[in-house]
């Protein structure tokens, strides 16, 4: 069983309120904090080795320490809650069921960093938890968590709600700092990176809804104890939102020391998945990050078990590996068409590009036009390393990650399951689109459990 530090009150009845998530425990992490000094708290949570949780994993605390802090400036703490990567859900989770939480953890990162205004920018299409997220901070105010002096100690603290228009784009710091400031969502040049010049060119820190909420544990248990959790430079705990063809999709708080077909087959997860079909890929992070085959998903090429963390998920780099990204984990079964599921991403991908920089502005929309042409039959072996040529071109060569993000499922697609692409192309007449594992060169394992 999985030790729970963020969703260990998720099932209390009312746990949403001030006065039930206060019976809780809740906001004696903020008076913790209080009484240390900015820089004790930043060192805490440098200890816990917490790293973000949007994707990227940097280290929080090392991250804070960036921040530059000119005299008479103000710094902002602006929490990413633009939460759109296809896969993922779980800040929606925090967000609706456990609102509190976040709060408390934007009053104790807000002190750390000397801030005395936060945001939480939300996408658009998550129309009914801003007030969810408003009605907690009204109540954390009246309780005198926010506002004017809190607890007496002469900090003052607001914090805003700002709905985004819906743009997957706004997820990337620059460019939400830009829709923050009512300018279209288009990602800056860095440097100068946010933590010197962010919000209205002042120092920001912009973090992600998940890790701004493990600070409230951080602070209630220490650095040096949230550390001894998990493993290696994987500390702590990690929301999975998990999805695809399993039988118990939704959202799981992992300590990163279980295995991955652990997470897939036992009942405290996923539950395994349904009808008995075999397992034939899984995209672990979000859609962005590398599909693997599930014979590389459950083991590395070394034949060790893969774990639910950032190390493991990468052994192996690009060639057998992948990352643990944003935690949005989605499963394919046999029946799944690897082709025509990366035309949906790329369909995806090209939509959202904002359109600044040329091999992410026409490079989407060729990998889009090239599947189309395979996966409706009309496709070439020529088009397969058209494909390849295109993503390689995008990947590095652009303003912001999306570029990456776009090429990375294509080009891990193509390295793993190039057989289905060629079987596309020699079968035009095929109605059924997937290759399917019986013609699949490579065993892949059916776990015993
Ligand atoms: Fe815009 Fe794509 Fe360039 Fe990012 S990579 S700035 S989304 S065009």
């Amino acid at each position: 069983m999985s030790k729970k530090l963020l969703l260990k009150d998720a099932h209390i009845e009312g746990i949403r309120t001030y006065d039930v998530y206060r019976r809780q425990g809740g906001y004696e992490a903020v008076e913790k904090a209080l009484k240390m000094t900015p820089q004790e708290v930043v060192e805490e949570v440098k200890t816990s080795g917490l790293r973000g949780r949007g994707g990227a994993g940097f280290p929080t605390g090392l991250k804070w320490s960036f921040l530059a802090k000119p005299e008479g400036i103000p710094s902002y703490l602006v929490v990413n809650a633009d939460e759109s990567e296809p896969g993922t859900f779980k800040d929606r989770y925090l967000m609706e069921f456990i609102p509190h939480l976040l709060i408390e953890g934007m009053i104790i990162s807000s002190f750390a960093l000397n801030s005395k205004t936060a945001y939480i920018y939300i996408r658009g299409e998550y129309s009914w938890i801003p007030d969810i997220l408003e009605r907690a901070i009204d109540e954390a105010k009246a309780a005198g968590f926010l506002g004017k002096n809190i607890l007496g100690t002469g900090y003052d603290l607001e914090i805003y709600v700002h709905r985004g228009a819906g743009a997957y784009i706004c997820g990337e710091e620059t460019a939400l700092l830009e829709s923050l400031e009512g300018k279209r969502g288009n990602p800056r040049l860095k440097p100068p990176f946010p933590a010197v010049k962010g919000l209205w060119e002042s120092p920001t820190v912009v973090n992600n809804v998940e890790t701004i909420a493990a600070v409230v544990p951080i602070i209630n248990m220490t650095g040096a104890e949230y550390a001894k959790i998990g493993v290696g430079k994987s500390t702590g705990t990690k929301l999975i939102s998990a999805c695809g063809n399993i039988n118990k999709p939704g959202v799981y708080e992992i300590d990163m020391t279980i295995t991955v077909e652990e997470f897939i087959y036992s009942d405290e997860y996923c539950g395994g998945i349904p009808n008995g079909k075999r397992l034939k890929a899984c995209i672990p992070g979000g859609s962005s990050v590398p599909i693997v085959p599930a014979n590389l998903l459950l083991r590395t090429l070394n034949g060790e078990p893969r774990y639910m963390n950032y190390e493991s998920l990468a052994d192996g780099g690009f060639i057998s590996g992948t990352m643990m990204g944003s935690g949005g984990f989605i499963v394919l079964d046999e029946d799944q068409c690897v082709v025509k599921h990366t035309l949906t991403l790329a369909h995806f991908y090209m939509h959202e590009s904002c359109g600044q920089c040329t091999p992410c502005r026409e490079g989407t929309g060729w990998m889009w036009r090239i599947l189309t042409k395979i996966e409706n039959g009309t496709g070439t072996m020529a088009d397969i390393d058209l494909l390849w040529d295109v993503q390689r071109k995008i990947e590095g060569n652009t303003i912001c990650p999306l570029g990456d993000a776009a090429a990375w499922p294509v080009a891990a697609a193509i390295r793993h399951f190039r057989d289905e692409f060629e079987w596309h192309i020699d079968n035009p007449e095929a109605q059924v689109r997937n290759y399917g594992l019986a013609n699949y060169a490579d065993p892949i394992p059916v776990p015993a459990v």
